[in-house]
């Protein structure tokens, strides 16, 4: 099949029936008219529900994120005080006791590059601020709810210490329950080539 670069999906909006475009490789389409998010699923278009982080920024970045449970010899990794025992971190939680989250990027990032935004990101064991719809709209989403599970146990790999990393005994114990994920659009800023969240200390 030739490959034209993008190509116009002929997508209507369920809530304000206006017209949206589609890149080739985007899996969630949003409504330039009334901003509501929209995917395909099995022949039909349904609505996505996003959330926003409040913040400042002139972009918006979408990231899958869901709460997870970690299963490993060492015993079960619950909540964000024992996850942050777990990466090494020496932060005090925000929220101990609430369930850890995990951030995976949605929009087109190489891979290496994606597992080390959603391992930041997920470091920083944030407790999500989130603010009305934002009048910003969101880049495109392109990273398929289906391929999170497996990008979301690469990211809290990449988050442990060291020694368990390396330790093929715990690797062969490790294994990892994810909710539902959502989707959450975090702002950023442009600063030359590179986007900038400062509250978070992140940059892609
Ligand atoms: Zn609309």
């Amino acid at each position: 099949m030739a490959d034209a670069g993008f190509r116009i999906v002929p997508l209507v909006c369920g809530r304000c029936a206006a017209r949206m475009t589609a890149g080739k490789e985007q899996v969630a389409y949003q409504c330039s008219g009334c901003g509501s998010v929209w995917e395909l699923a099995g022949g039909l278009l349904v609505p996505r529900e996003v959330d926003h982080l409040s913040g400042s920024g002139d972009i918006l970045l979408p990231f899958w994120y869901a709460s997870f449970i970690i299963n490993s010899q060492e015993g079960v990794v619950d909540n964000t005080m024992i996850f942050m025992k777990m990466c090494g971190s020496v932060k005090t939680a925000a929220a101990p006791n609430e369930a850890p989250l995990v951030f995976v990027p949605a929009f087109l990032l190489p891979p290496p590059q994606s597992i080390r935004l959603g391992r930041n990101m997920t470091v920083r064991f944030p407790s999500l601020h989130l603010s009305p719809v934002r009048d910003l709209p969101v880049e495109p989403v392109t990273v398929a709810e289906a391929d999170v599970p497996a990008m979301a146990e690469l990211i809290l790999l990449s988050t442990l210490v060291e020694e368990k990393r390396n330790n093929p005994l715990f690797l062969v114990s490790f294994s990892v329950e994810l909710s539902s994920p959502r989707l959450v659009s975090i702002p950023f800023m442009r600063e030359g080539n590179r986007l900038l969240q400062p509250e978070m200390n992140l940059e892609v």
